[in-house]
């Protein structure tokens, strides 16, 4: 990466404004990270590098794309935070300060993490900019992770998934979400990645083309003959929200058919309805399936009409309508929302209502236990991460218990465990498992069968039917050993 890449960029979305500062910063920054590495290899100078091109992507402000190519310098060299202040200015110095402080982040257990969670929504009350720079900090190292040592992935993978991710989301910021959650299913499930990839990828391409190409076929003569103007492009589910919905609705991937959409890009808001039309006189819609996120949009300001149509040969298909300004929104969340305003000279960096109550959450609950409890259940999918003996990474429902693990590791595992050792010491096979244990299933061998009783506090379907089938067995040889003709 050059520094006049970074530039070329940030101008694309700010031509009036004087990038000069963005090279003064890189001289700075070259010049402080000078003889330092990256574990690839590489000189220090191209993570800040990369850092600031992804933010000037998302239309991040001169003071953030700035502040990105100095966020390490004060931590790691020996230019201090100071230097950053007289050389250019507090707005931009602050910005740095800020990510250095979420720069400690680390996964080290459930009460690290709690304390991380309360550092990361602090730092989004003082300024959402710093926010965007500690993502994109954070989406540069992921994309140069495999030069770190297998266990240390995983751990970084896992923190991801379980901070960054959802807040990107909360934040509107899809690309970075998109990207984050991918890169960390691959590293933590890799066959899954794998398998889903092969079946998404290749087995489906052909097929899925032809339809597109069908469907496309019957809509462009109608949006022509309407004088719309239009720009028609497929959008793709990413993976990891594919596995997320096989897994939720425990469903196969054939089975599921959103994997898809149709994305109808359009200039004004009137045309969005106006196209909506067109589609709905060409397909029946699916009856409760339309949602108007213009007149009502979702709280992390996502705007766009949702359609699903009974499209040719019967399928069913979901199109998606907007503007220019909602997609790019939709993309890089709040960073265009902030950047359109200012086109329109309404200088604004205000944070979404959802960081205000937090906010205010903050205020009232000082104790970070069950601020943390507070926030997550509104805010944070309901899911854990365990590991297993060896480093393997097992993704569960909140509550799930060792048998539940035990079942997901392996059906045979599930049936024959007798006890439980979680982080260490020995537990009970029906505690609730917490984010981050390390669970080591004891087994007897010879055990026949699974108890029935584990009914009564297992949470996953897998487990649950692993149990039933043998129930439903050993009821029917009990059955047979009573009743010694009933077989013949
Ligand atoms: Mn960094």
């Amino acid at each position: 990466m050059k520094i006049d890449r970074v530039i070329k960029k940030f101008q694309e979305n700010h031509p009036d404004e004087d990038p000069s500062i963005i090279a003064i910063a890189y001289d700075f920054a070259n010049e402080a990270h000078q003889g330092q590495l990256r574990k690839s290899g590489e000189p220090y100078i191209q993570h800040p590098l990369h850092t600031a091109y992804i933010l000037a992507e998302i239309k991040a402000d001169l003071a953030t794309v700035v502040a990105g190519l100095l966020h390490d310098v004060p931590e790691d060299t020996d230019r201090t935070l100071e230097d950053v202040k007289i050389l250019f200015g507090p707005e931009i110095a602050t910005l740095v300060e800020g990510v250095t402080k979420l720069g400690k982040i680390k996964y080290r257990g459930i009460e690290r993490y709690r304390e991380n969670l309360k550092k990361m929504f602090l730092a989004m009350a003082s300024d959402l900019r710093v926010i965007f720079i500690k993502f994109c900090d954070r989406l540069n190292n992921l994309r140069t992770l495999e030069n770190l040592p297998p266990e240390k992935q995983k751990r970084i993978a896992q923190e991801t998934l379980e901070i960054y991710a959802p807040i990107a989301g909360l934040l509107g910021i899809g690309r970075l979400k998109w990207q984050m959650e991918d890169i960390c299913f691959k590293v933590l499930f890799p066959d899954k990645y794998h398998e889903l990839e092969y079946k998404y990828e290749v087995e489906k391409k052909i097929e899925r083309n032809r339809f597109f190409y069908n469907l496309k076929s019957i809509l462009t003569p109608k949006l022509e003959e309407s004088g719309l103007k239009y720009n028609i492009e497929v959008r793709f589910k990413h993976l990891y929200s594919i596995y997320r919905k096989m897994q939720e609705k425990d469903k196969q991937f054939d089975e599921i058919y959103d994997v898809f959409a149709l994305r109808l890009i359009v200039p004004t808001i009137d045309d969005c309805y106006k196209a909506l039309g067109i589609i709905h006189t060409i397909w029946k819609p699916k009856p409760n399936r339309f949602k108007d996120y213009i007149a009502v949009p979702k709280p992390n300001g996502y705007r766009s009409l949702h359609t699903t149509i009974f499209g040719p040969e019967g399928k069913t298909t979901e199109f998606q309508i907007r503007t220019q300004e909602m997609h790019e929104e939709s993309i890089y969340g709040l960073s265009a929302h902030w950047y359109y305003k200012h086109q329109r000279g309404q200088a604004t960096y205000k944070a979404p209502t959802w960081v205000d109550e937090i906010i205010e959450i903050q205020k009232e609950i000082t104790n970070t236990n069950e601020f943390v409890k507070k926030i997550k259940l509104d805010i944070f999918r309901d899911r854990i991460f365990v590991f297993s003996p060896k480093g393997d990474v097992f993704e569960l429902p909140e509550g799930a218990t060792p048998v539940d693990f035990a079942y997901a590791v392996h059906s045979n595992i599930g049936n024959k465990a007798t006890g439980v050792i979680v982080n260490d010491r020995l537990g009970r096979l029906d505690q609730e498992l917490k984010n981050g244990d390390f669970v080591d299933i004891i087994i007897e061998k010879k055990r026949p069968h699974p108890n029935r009783d584990w009914l009564k506090f297992v949470k996953t379907k897998r487990a649950k039917d692993r149990i039933k089938q043998f129930a439903k067995k050993s009821t029917l040889d009990n059955i047979k050993r009573f009743i010694p003709g009933i077989n013949k």
